[in-house]
């Protein structure tokens, strides 16, 4: 269960989450706890939840490890403060900041380099669901990218489905449409890697998850998890939603 915090908290404010949040999932059993600020914040979500299974993930990186790349953040400089993960290619990414499937790609393999755990990203937009070309997108950008990777840095990512038209609109797939989308990423996962591997890679669903729909999202076998914006800004709906 992991939370995209966006553009969002002070590293005053991060330390003030923590404070509330860390009790709130300490008897969470089974599942993975990431919370991703923005860079300014890290060190503080890293000191805030020393000794807690919560880990502390970015929101992006860049492929080389230093160089005269102003206003990129490398992954050894995220593991030398502590991070653990880092989410790839999300929608804004590619939307706002001109991510590609082939940059996506580089920074997983990057990521995965400086030993960090990828959150990769894909998802449709509106029109293109509208259009009938949601399995031809998310095939796209499972082949030019994660499809790239070798088997055992596939064994290492996780993904995150993220319907553009659900994310932050209040819009939520339903658990059927969000199923069938994991089920085709799956298979896509089978044709690159086999059938163990497609098994047992975790698919987070991501758009529009709050604390009311998060056990029937999670009901589905091929739903594993949740990447969540707004509701992970509060303590007590991410911690609602982790503990679903
Ligand atoms: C996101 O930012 O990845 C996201 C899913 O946002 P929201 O939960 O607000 O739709």
């Amino acid at each position: 269960m992991a939370g995209n915090w966006k553009m969002y908290k002070t590293a005053q404010e991060t330390q003030a989450f923590f404070e509330k949040f860390n009790a709130l999932v300490a008897a969470a059993q089974g599942r993975d706890v990431v919370l991703c600020p923005t860079f300014p914040s890290l060190p503080a979500a890293v000191e805030a939840t020393k000794g807690t299974r919560i880990g502390i993930g970015a929101q992006n990186l860049y492929w080389k490890n230093e160089g005269a790349f102003t206003g990129e953040v490398s992954g050894p400089m995220l593991t030398a403060v502590g991070v653990k993960w880092v989410i790839i290619g999300h929608s804004e990414r590619r939307q706002y900041f001109g991510e590609t499937d082939e940059s996506v790609l580089k920074k997983t393999v990057a990521a995965l380099e400086a030993g960090l755990n990828p959150i990769v990203c894909v998802g449709e937009r509106l029109e293109e669901r509208e259009s009938g070309n949601t399995e031809a997108v998310l095939g796209t950008q499972f082949n030019e990218g994660i499809a790239k990777l070798t088997p055992e840095q596939f064994a290492k990512i996780v993904i995150a489905y993220e319907p553009v038209w659900a994310i932050g609109t209040g819009k939520t797939a339903t658990p059927e449409i969000a199923s069938d989308a994991h089920r085709f990423i799956r298979a896509q996962a089978l044709a690159a890697f086999g059938a163990a591997a497609a098994a047992s890679v975790r698919i987070l669903y991501g758009g529009s998850v709050k604390p009311d729909n998060t056990k029937t999202l999670m009901a589905k076998d091929d739903i594993d998890g949740a990447l969540v914006g707004g509701a992970s800004l509060t303590p007590d709906s991410f911690a609602a939603i982790v503990n679903f």
